[in-house]
């Protein structure tokens, strides 16, 4: 196999492990149903059902990881927070971290001005009031839009990573006005809905693969991020990946993780170990200064 040494700035990941994965569920339920559609949302029965397949995936995955002795990272929409308590607390319940994803699932780099601010601040009362003064650090865009204004915006509050680029294959630093954040990219051949996403009721549709073909893309991320010493992210959805014939990929790629040689944590952990590692001077990140 290929041993030249693509990355330039390897991060010193903890001892014995080559590489670090994360596997992240974004829990969207039908949270963005009614702000797309308005009126008509309430007969689209099927898209409906279809995202609220997250109710029986969820449980589905957390009994997996409890079987495994994993724990990993949920992102919730702040609406979700509200309308669905009873399964972020049962992520809590599992040790999991809770991060945030919108509030209800809005295109953010498309809001008016201070709009995003507004949703940001009630996304965060949202899991304050739930998570009993546990502040989520961690924050992906729907539908990774992330605005110019969000890195400032999560800095100003004490979020200590974002999720939502794709700009390296180590995490690396967004530096904005109020100071830096740290990135944990990810990339579409990691994202499931690229490989299996069918929803006409929400006007999306690509070719469904089989499972063994995403397994197949998702294999060859983790097996390259694992020769190089790379960051492998999942971006997975429950009503998506958590279907059957999907999550049995999902099972057997996780055991396989939990099994080593990768460190397999949880995005916040991975996050504060990786800013401990810039803050000791052992790790030297790319900077992205947010210029268009
Ligand atoms: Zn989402």
């Amino acid at each position: 196999m290929m041993t030249f040494e693509m990355i330039s700035n390897p991060v010193p990941w903890p001892a014995g492990s080559r590489g670090a994965a994360s596997v992240s569920f974004d829990v969207d339920l039908d949270s963005m149903l009614e702000l797309e559609h308005g009126e008509h949302a309430r007969q689209r029965m099927a898209g409906r059902s279809w995202l609220r397949y997250d109710e029986v995936a969820v449980p589905r995955l957390l009994r997996l990881y409890r079987e495994l002795g994993i724990k990993q990272t949920f992102f919730f929409p702040g609406w979700c927070i509200e309308n669905y308590a009873y399964l972020v607390e049962a992520c809590v319940e599992g040790g999991h971290e809770i991060a945030l994803h919108g509030y209800q699932h809005e295109v953010i780099n498309r809001l008016a001005p201070g709009e995003e601010e507004r949703l940001l601040d009630r996304t965060i009362a949202a899991a304050e009031a739930l998570l009993a003064g546990v502040i989520p650090t961690g924050w992906r865009s729907p539908l990774y839009s992330l605005s110019q204004d969000t890195p400032r915006l999560l800095v100003e509050r004490g979020f200590t990573y974002d999720a939502s680029l794709m700009g390296d294959d180590v995490p690396y630093i967004l530096r904005s006005s109020a100071g830096d954040l740290l990135e944990l990219p990810s990339e579409w051949a990691n994202d499931d809905w690229s490989h299996y996403a069918v929803a006409p009721d929400l006007d999306y549709a690509t070719q469904v693969r089989s499972p063994s073909e995403a397994a197949g893309v998702y294999r060859a991320e983790l097996e390259s991020a694992r020769r190089h010493g790379a960051l492998w992210i999942a971006v997975w959805h429950p009503n998506v990946s958590g279907r059957m014939a999907r999550f049995e990929v999902v099972a057997d790629i996780l055991t396989e993780l939990a099994q080593g040689p990768m460190w397999l944590a949880p995005l916040g952990t991975i996050a504060g170990y990786v800013n401990d590692r810039i803050a000791d001077g052992s790790f030297n990140p790319r900077v992205d200064l947010l210029r268009t």
